[in-house]
């Protein structure tokens, strides 16, 4: 655990100090804003969505050292997936920092984004580790509006 501990607060200050994939995308075919009034993160994401996969992702924002890890880990992970194989990401992503502290986490299926179970153990952070998924779907299924984790 303690080990886990560590790479989550590693991960957690590189991805945050060096995000991958922020920016804007030239020609996004789908883009939606999110915004966690609890903590005051906002970030856009911006989609090409091509033969029902995500081919290009890159967000833009700014937040707290969680939101911005979680966004900029979440585009690494979408990158190059079928939309059925993010939507399942997506759930055991809301289950893995969502479930009971005490509860062992095994997801490998997750790669890096499962030292976010750490998130767990703070509860008024699970808002800024899900902000990206949601602003993420919202771009997926076209919605207008911006998306508030409240
Ligand atoms: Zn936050």
């Amino acid at each position: 655990m303690d080990d886990l501990r560590e790479l989550y607060q590693t991960m957690i200050l590189d991805h945050n100090k060096h995000p991958r994939n922020f920016g804007r995308l030239a020609a996004p075919s789908a883009t939606a804003d999110g915004h966690n009034p609890l903590c005051g993160d906002e970030l856009t994401v911006d989609l090409v969505v091509e033969d029902d996969a995500v081919k290009e992702i890159a967000f833009e924002g700014s937040g707290c050292a969680i939101s911005t890890a979680s966004a900029s880990l979440m585009t690494e992970y979408v990158k190059g997936k079928t939309l059925a194989q993010i939507e399942e990401g997506f759930e055991r992503f809301h289950d893995l920092v969502t479930g009971p502290s005490h509860e062992h986490v095994d997801a490998p299926e997750l790669g890096k984004l499962a030292v976010f179970s750490g998130v767990r153990e703070f509860p008024m952070r699970v808002k800024c580790a899900t902000l990206a998924w949601h602003t993420l779907r919202s771009a997926l299924a076209g919605d207008a509006e911006v998306v508030k984790t409240e």
